[in-house]
């Protein structure tokens, strides 16, 4: 069996030498002796493992010091009330509608608080970053919160919202590591792991220190950031092989790419491509505005449903597995996270342009 092409949007797909070098590690990782899966967490070996995860996300993301870094699991959907519950402290948050997402985390915000919805794109389906107009602000926020990438709908912040004094807080989830950014600039950044850094079952969550220590009373243990913090994300047993295969992804992204500045190049050439020929396309039409699109998640339509399907079925056979869009949004999405070769992305458009040709 041949691995394929996929553009799934998470679970998603892994660099081919990360795999590799897991299923060399597979029965026996160094000279332990054991698997990774069967050795305690309270182990030396296993210490040095993740101590090295975040030493080495600490030097691929340039995290400044007076950052934590918290290895959790219960995914990204998690924090959308961990966030609430730890950093709300007069209970007003100002909160930018983009999808599906930030919905989630407007909703479980709101049983503890106030949400202001400063702008939405609500009204064409989710398909554009909303201008925002900064006198809509609360300046008294608890903080502000953004989904940074919409994976469903496929677009981005380009630019970060201006927001003073109030921290800034931004699910990351499909554009952790795809490009340098400026940590200081958050309060708090967090993402699921299945997209862009390794499987499921690891989130992994980035906060400044002084936003700590406000958590609300009733707040349980494990939904404490401090109970991590004091514990090095060890309170309870973390989610050890996925934490081990995310080291593999960053030690892929700093030697093999050379860094994330290397790795938002090869990103932006892929997307670049995509898009390109989208826009030149008769039959198949991005649907996002060119201003808002997404790097690394690109949905697009033929505008005709029974040839989209048949468009995802002859891909699939192809070798080009998961392009069915979001069922809110149908048509098709390609997403090309960090993992997808750029052959991947020269495969797809041959094969687009060959579909349009004879159909
Ligand atoms: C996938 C995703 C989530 C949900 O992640 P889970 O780990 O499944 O809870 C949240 N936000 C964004 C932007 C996502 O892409």
């Amino acid at each position: 069996m041949n691995r394929v092409y996929n553009f799934s949007a998470g679970p998603s797909v892994l660099p081919e030498a990360v795999l590799k070098r897991a299923q060399e590690e597979m029965l026996c990782y160094g000279d332990s002796g054991m698997s990774v899966m069967e050795m305690s967490h309270r182990s030396k070996v296993y210490e040095s493992i993740i101590n090295g995860a975040e030493s080495l996300l600490r030097e691929v993301m340039n995290i400044p010091d007076n950052y934590k870094v918290l290895f959790l699991q219960g995914g990204a959907s998690s924090q959308f009330a961990m966030i609430p519950l730890n950093l709300m402290r007069k209970g007003k948050i100002d909160l930018v509608l983009t999808g599906q997402w930030a919905k989630k985390a407007k909703a479980e915000a709101s049983r503890y608080g106030e949400v202001n919805v400063v702008a939405s794109s609500e009204d064409k389906t989710f398909s554009y970053i909303p201008e925002l107009d900064s006198s809509k602000f609360n300046p008294d926020a608890d903080y502000f919160y953004i989904c940074e990438n919409n994976t469903i709908y496929g677009t981005k912040f380009h630019k970060l919202p201006e927001t003073g004094n109030v921290p800034l807080i931004s699910d990351l989830s499909s554009c952790i590591l795809s490009e340098p950014i400026d940590v200081s600039k958050y309060g708090l950044i967090f993402a699921g792991a299945q997209k862009n850094m390794g499987p499921a079952g690891l989130t992994v969550v980035i906060v400044r220190e002084d936003l700590l220590g406000y958590c609300k009373d009733f707040t349980p243990t494990m939904f404490k950031y401090s109970t991590h913090v004091e514990n090095g994300s060890m309170f309870n047993t973390p989610p050890t092989y996925a934490i081990y295969i995310c080291k593999l992804v960053l030690e892929w992204i700093k030697n093999d790419i050379g860094g994330l500045e290397k790795m938002k190049e090869i990103n932006e050439k892929k997307a670049k491509m995509l898009y390109d020929f989208l826009d030149s396309s008769s039959m198949f039409k991005a649907t996002v505005s060119p201003e808002s699109r997404s790097l690394m998640n690109v949905p697009f339509v033929t505008g005709n449903e029974e040839l989209d399907a048949k468009f995802v079925k002859e891909a699939a056979a192809a070798g080009l597995v998961n392009l069915k869009g979001h069922r809110s949004v149908g048509g098709m999405r390609a997403s090309i996270y960090n993992a997808m070769p750029v052959e991947g992305v020269e495969k797809l458009i041959a094969f687009m342009a060959d579909f349009e040709k004879n159909n």
